[in-house]
């Protein structure tokens, strides 16, 4: 298959940025909330630096990088523009490499991994935006709190000086049934609700990141309010070589 042109890759995400923008003010009205309080993070993995920079002269303004490596290569290529996220599974070796590079680590999974975070911020003297990652599906194949832990998790977290627990992530497993999603998407708000409700301090909980190309809709209906969207806004991604970061 002939690779496309930058132009047509350009082209592509003007029509798919304006379609997700609308579907996502329609989900957002639908379930009585305001558009505004959604915020899109364009998952660009895979995504070569001249698209993403295209995208955000188009008005994207936060992007969401899966693997160190990755980040860390196109870096340099990218525009200081966006906002930027990491949101693919971190190995504590990695660290040193990402906090310089995002503004927010979505996916800690662990309290050693937010104890390495911490120690590395502090010691640039810096404070990192964390989420806690919930594996509400108790998956094996994923990492993250599991729904029970994820409570006592945010308070320990938060007690860490070097970051501050800004609110939930997670990547629901792939389901049949809408209402099996719907479902997981609606325990993942009740959480959230539940650890805000308890004020935790150095915790601002005001962010529940959830819902992708396929599913952002359900998860905006049932309370999320950060999605992150990848294939929808890009194409399809070629396919990965495995690698022990994803
Ligand atoms: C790739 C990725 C997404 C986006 O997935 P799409 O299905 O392409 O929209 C969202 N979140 C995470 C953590 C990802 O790795």
């Amino acid at each position: 298959m002939m690779e496309k042109s930058y132009d047509e890759r350009f082209a592509a995400f003007d029509e798919n940025y304006k379609r997700i923008l609308e579907a996502i003010s329609n989900a957002a009205q639908k379930a009585g909330r305001s558009p505004d309080e959604i915020t899109l993070l364009a998952a660009t993995k895979t995504v070569p630096a001249e698209v993403i920079n295209h995208a955000v002269q188009s008005g994207l303004s936060l992007i969401g990088e899966n693997r160190v490596q990755e980040l860390v290569q196109k870096e340099p290529f990218l525009s200081p523009m966006p906002h930027r996220h990491f949101i693919g599974h971190l190995q504590t070796n990695k660290v040193k490499e990402v906090v310089g590079r995002v503004e927010m680590i979505q996916s800690v999974h662990s309290l050693k991994l937010a104890q390495v975070i911490s120690d590395h911020c502090m010691a640039c003297g810096k404070v990192m935006p964390v989420l806690a990652e919930v594996n509400i599906g108790r998956e094996e194949s994923k990492s993250g709190f599991s729904p029970e832990a994820v409570t006592e998790a945010v308070a320990e977290i938060a007690t860490l000086p070097g970051v501050r627990v800004c609110g939930l992530m997670a990547i629901p497993p792939i389901c049949e049934e809408i209402n099996e999603l719907r479902r997981y998407f609606s325990q993942m708000h009740k959480l959230f609700i539940d650890i805000k409700g308890q004020k935790i301090d150095n915790s601002t909980m005001d962010i529940l990141s959830m819902g992708m190309s396929g599913d952002f809709e359900v998860a905006i209906a049932e309370g999320a309010n950060l999605v992150r969207i990848g294939s929808s806004l890009f194409g399809k991604r070629p396919a990965v070589k495995p690698s022990s970061e994803t």
